[in-house]
């Protein structure tokens, strides 16, 4: 047997070089040698041992039933796994085994593995720039674009999620560079084929030739890749994918990762934080789900898709009984993306078949409450009901609720297949003569207590208990005898029963080539039924973005050349959380102020100043409503942000190169189209050093004319409003008292703040109360240094050419009294 798992072992790695074999052995899932460490360790598990005299291998394993949870595990941390299952009963000698399933991060596609929302597999290559093949196995989604920097190619790369990423040999084969993806992403180091004539191969086999779109050598290859290695994990079957979409990533705004994450639309800061995805979320379907994430993943660039949308959007929001009746509808739906995707493949169960069938009813539901017009919304309409008629067929061929297996029978329909009917009808009449068979027997025996049974060993039987015995007739045969009953059978009850058995054995053939003629003819419309999906999950969306702007009082922005201004602004997540305490500000932006100075006292609500008008450009951006009483936005061609102390430990950076970098990027990136957010930038190294770079940052920023919001706690830089047409400071307001202690009010108003408030938010915290009061006494003592720097400063422009001797001694006199 171990032979046996070594050949299957190395016969998998030559396809998967990393994944783990679960071999069964019985009830139980095994792995040997380096597996079994790896596995034990990945899952938890105990450790034994298997010996005999030669050798000494550890091994550790999963019971059967547990199989799908510990996959489940093993692909979450990134590894492959390969099943090989017995294929016969355990006997004497070796049990044959295959490999039944080859399992990746990026490739499953059995719903219990995936996440409801994307799974997407990556290949990367090089070339002219980088090229990226995004596919999702579990939906046929075939995606690919080229880019210029490595950098634009990791926020596409997060933007996704990608659950494996492949890359090409001269990626993976220079150590900086993988390490650099490794540190990123889940790379998965396997011999994925990156060769260009492969590569031509692939993709002429799949979809006929080369798409025209794939431009470059690095695009083919990195599609090449995807296709063949998905293809390989499929064990064949990619029917699926269909078509391969070029994207432009310059089509959408760009929306860094770390803007991503500093804004926290997908992931919160901290464990327990609210993120702006699960304030939207509200969407009826998986469909709608994922497909809101793209959108907030990828705002749009282009006004007149905006305004589609915003349409869509608004027609809904004043029609609230449409709005509920379609979204009582998508409650119903299955997820019809993810069925469509198991047609395709000709994989669908027959209990699949139904669901599809089931949300494929709703369909007519839907075009029947969106009204007929132009737009979005009918545009939806138009592609639901493209569909062909596949739900009469459907329902024509199969029962309602149907079993989960194939080859359990009870599938068909009466009626729809002669030659069933003939077979389950011939069952049918054995059966008949066996269920009268006790009465007629009764009847001619005269043994009243005469009994028909069943069981595994004899089939069926006649039953006779001992006071009768003697009554029992001569074509009986005795088969079985018990301590006071004995079991009997005839000739003709074994004819009978071999019929039934023949005839149901036929019909249950008969009934998985039926089921897989009618699968097949689904197969058929796998585009449509794609479409279909697609239209439902952009309802679900366009009506749950109408749902929370209604139910929120948000506010339908309006597109401007250039300008922003919110009145009324609120912060969608921490509004939520302030429960109705939440201080709406306003926010203006135009060419005579363009570069935003706010200062504040800490935790006066400076970051959520600056992320509101964030989250409001963004909102702009994906076609949503806006939490703000008026909204006017421009399109922004990106949202940067540098907000808070990220460490990247597990990078070895320190905070303040983490700091630098991301800063860097933004500095080359920003346009006079661009909104940048920076929120104490400088933090991270010395108070002088910070300070100048802060403020070289910011008069370069101001230089390019980018809308920028600039939270600091370095109030030396709020004199640049003069000298700097366009830079305006504004302060969050908050007050001083000697009773009160500091009170915060929240409201953003225009000005400077005086002083910083450092020592009274650290009392407030609960810092001891010398260690507060010495803080007061030093920054005293620090402050008077600075009214050293006023006196350097008036020394500075002192103009002594026009001093008489008598001035000059005044002066000194004057700065001898303030020093
Ligand atoms: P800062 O950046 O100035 O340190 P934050 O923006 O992090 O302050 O805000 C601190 C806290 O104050 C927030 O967590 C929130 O609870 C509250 N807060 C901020 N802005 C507002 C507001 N406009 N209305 C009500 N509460 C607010």
């Amino acid at each position: 047997m171990l032979e046996q798992y070594v050949q299957m072992r190395d016969d998998v790695a030559a396809q998967l070089p990393h994944a783990i074999l679960l071999f069964q052995v019985g009830d139980f899932y095994e792995t040997f040698g380096e597996d079994a460490e790896r596995t034990a360790r990945l899952l938890s598990l105990a450790l034994t041992h298997k010996s005999s005299k030669d050798f000494s291998t550890p091994m550790a394993g999963i019971p059967l039933r547990a199989l799908d949870q510990n996959v489940e595990k093993l692909l979450a941390a990134g590894v492959c796994v390969a099943v090989a299952d017995q294929m016969e009963e355990a006997g004497s000698g070796l049990v044959e085994r295959k490999v039944t399933q080859l399992l990746t991060p990026g490739t499953v596609t059995e719903e219990r593995h995936l996440s409801a929302d994307e799974n997407y597999l990556a290949a990367v290559a090089t070339g002219d720039g980088y090229a990226l093949a995004l596919l999702d196995v579990s939906t046929g989604e075939f995606r690919t674009a080229a880019f210029h920097t490595r950098l634009a190619l990791y926020d596409e790369l997060s933007r996704h999620r990608a659950r494996e990423v492949l890359l090409a040999p001269e990626l993976s084969g220079n150590p900086a560079l993988l390490a650099d993806f490794q540190t990123r992403f889940p790379v998965m180091l396997s011999p994925a084929n990156f060769d260009e004539d492969a590569a031509h191969a692939e993709l002429t086999a799949h979809l006929g030739e080369v798409p025209g779109s794939l431009t470059s050598a690095a695009l083919v290859r990195a599609c090449g890749a995807v296709l063949g290695y998905a293809k390989l994990t499929q064990q064949g079957h990619l029917e699926m994918v269909r078509r391969v979409v070029r994207f432009e990533p310059g089509a959408h705004m760009r929306l860094s990762d770390t803007a991503a994450r500093a804004l926290e639309l997908f992931q919160a800061q901290s464990p327990q934080g609210v993120t702006l995805m699960d304030v939207l979320a509200q969407t009826r379907t998986a469909g709608g789900k994922r497909r809101l994430r793209a959108w907030l993943r990828a705002p749009l660039l282009d006004e007149l898709s905006i305004r589609a949308r915003l349409d869509s959007v608004e027609l809904l929001t004043r029609a609230p009984d449409l709005r509920g009746g379609i979204r009582s509808l998508l409650y119903r739906a299955h997820d019809l993306e993810r069925l469509a995707a198991r047609v395709a493949t000709r994989r669908a169960t027959p209990r699949e078949i139904a669901a599809l069938a089931r949300t494929l009813e709703l369909l007519p539901e839907a075009i029947g409450l969106l009204p007929p017009q132009d737009g979005l919304l009918g545009g939806i309409r138009a592609r639901l009901g493209s569909l062909p008629d596949v739900v009469t067929r459907i329902r024509a061929a199969m029962v309602e609720d149907p079993p989960i297996r194939i080859g359990d029978g009870g599938l068909i329909r009466d009626g729809f297949h002669a030659e069933l009917d003939d077979l389950r009808n011939g069952a049918m009449k054995h059966r008949e003569w066996l269920a009268e068979l006790e009465v007629t027997e009764r009847a001619r025996t005269g043994i009243g207590s005469l009994k028909v049974g069943y069981n595994n060993v004899f089939g069926y039987y006649l039953e006779v208990t001992g006071p009768h015995l003697s009554k029992v007739p001569a074509d009986y045969r005795q088969i079985a005898t018990l301590k006071d009953r004995a079991r009997f059978t005839r000739p003709d009850l074994r004819e009978h029963e071999r019929e039934i058995a023949r005839l149901e054995l036929a019909a249950g053939r008969l009934e998985v080539d039926v089921f897989t003629e009618l699968r097949e003819s689904l197969a058929a419309h796998a585009e449509p039924l794609a479409e279909a999906a697609g239209a439902l999950s952009e309802l679900d969306v366009l009506t749950t973005l109408a749902e929370i702007a209604a139910e929120k009082g948000w506010t339908r922005p309006h597109t401007t050349g250039g300008d922003t201004e919110l009145k009324q602004a609120r912060h969608p997540v921490v509004e939520q959380a302030t429960g109705g305490k939440f201080v709406p500000n306003d926010a203006e932006l135009n060419p005579h102020r363009f570069t935003i100075l706010l200062t504040g006292p800490n935790m006066a609500g400076k970051s959520t100043y600056l992320r509101t008008v964030a989250l409001c450009a963004l909102l702009h951006q994906i076609g949503s409503f806006v939490p703000a009483d008026q909204a006017q936005l421009p399109v922004y061609d990106a949202i940067h942000t540098r907000i808070g102390a990220s460490d990247d430990l597990a990078g070895g950076r320190s905070t303040f190169m983490v700091e630098m970098t991301e800063l860097a990027a933004i500095l080359h990136a920003a346009t006079h189209r661009s909104l940048v957010i920076l929120d104490e930038v400088g933090r991270g190294t010395s108070t002088l050093d910070g300070l100048a770079i802060a403020q070289a940052a910011l008069e370069h920023l101001h230089a390019t004319r980018a809308h920028t919001l600039f939270a600091t706690h370095y109030f030396e830089l709020t004199r640049l409003e003069t000298d700097h047409p366009g830079l305006i400071n504004l302060h969050v307001a908050a007050e001083e008292d000697e009773k009160q202690g500091l009170t915060f009010y929240h409201q953003v108003i225009p000005g400077a703040a005086r002083q910083s408030y450092g020592v009274e938010v650290a009392r407030l915290a609960g810092l001891p109360a010398p260690v507060t009061g010495r803080a007061a006494k030093l920054l005293t003592a620090l402050n008077t240094s600075g009214d050293d720097r006023k006196l350097m400063q008036e020394l500075a422009t002192l103009d002594l050419s026009r001093l008489t001797p008598m001035q000059a001694l005044e002066v000194l006199h004057r700065w001898q009294r303030e020093v």
